[in-house]
């Protein structure tokens, strides 16, 4: 069922997953603010594309790790929309090192990304979805926040993190008509996979039961449904989407 004069904000909504995101919803009727950090050029062809399936989009630039960038990111969003209803924290990166030679710099960029992106961008929310008394909030982690990988301990701790915290979140709002879900992508076909080499692609190609890898269309029909008016007893839940290498 299409949802009425609902609006979400996806962030890292330009590219790879977040703009499959932005497409499933607004295939929905739903208006899209696309929080991007560097593609403006991107962003700005999305909004073009959404706005041409029928719903209001705009883009709008800011850093999640940065709680200034991120308020004047949902201050604009406000003026834009005049208010919102879903929130997609799916801006991430990765910046893989062993742990031995991982250095604080590298650790802390990704935690304050992935992990800080996070809670600044649920803290505002919360402003605007607890007067409101509706809300969904749905957070991209990953398979690794679950499994762990080599190289892969900073992106691992803040995707656990956030799993964690999305747990919190959906107990202190379980009352106010917000719900909170984590979405845990396995191996997806974007950008950020395509840094895999090839040799270790095919490796994880052949882990994986559905011996493939994910599309950014199978993530969104997994967002959608969790970001549904429907889906309002549904809180503080993990779904993998991985083609059953996590189970
Ligand atoms: P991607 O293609 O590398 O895109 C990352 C997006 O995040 C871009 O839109 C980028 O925006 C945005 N971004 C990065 N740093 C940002 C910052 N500081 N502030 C705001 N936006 C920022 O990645 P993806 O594969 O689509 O991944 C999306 C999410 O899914 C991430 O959280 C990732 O950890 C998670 N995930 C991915 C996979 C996978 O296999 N691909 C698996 C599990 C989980 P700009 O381009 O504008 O900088």
């Amino acid at each position: 069922m299409a949802e009425q004069n609902r609006t979400a904000i996806v962030t890292g909504g330009s590219r790879g997953i977040g703009k499959g995101i932005c497409k499933r919803l607004a295939a929905e009727g739903i208006n899209i603010a696309i929080g991007y950090n560097h593609d403006e050029k991107r962003a700005a062809q999305l909004v073009d594309e959404l706005e041409a399936m029928g719903v209001r989009a705009a883009a709008f630039q800011g850093s999640v790790e940065n709680l200034y960038e991120v308020k004047r990111f949902f201050r604009q969003t406000l003026e834009y929309f005049g208010s919102f209803d879903i929130l997609v924290n799916n801006a991430g990166i990765t910046a893989d090192k062993t742990l031995v030679k991982m250095g604080s710099e590298v650790w802390l960029r990704v935690i304050q990304i992935n992990l800080c992106g996070t809670y600044h961008c649920c803290h505002e929310a919360l402003q605007t979805m607890l007067p409101n008394g509706y809300g969904r909030i749905i957070n991209v982690s990953s398979i690794i926040g679950l499994t762990g990988n080599v190289g892969q301990a900073n992106y691992a701790a803040s995707k656990a993190g956030v799993i964690g915290f999305t747990k919190s979140l959906a107990l202190e709002v379980a009352t106010k008509g917000i719900t909170a879900n984590v979405v845990a992508p396995g191996f997806i076909e974007t950008e950020m996979t395509k840094k895999i080499p090839a040799e270790i692609y095919r490796d994880i190609e052949a882990k994986i039961p559905m011996k493939r890898f994910g599309t950014v269309d199978e993530v969104a029909r997994l967002v959608s449904f969790l970001a549904a008016d429907e889906s309002a007893y549904i809180t503080g839940q993990v779904y993998g989407v991985n083609g059953g290498l996590y189970m």
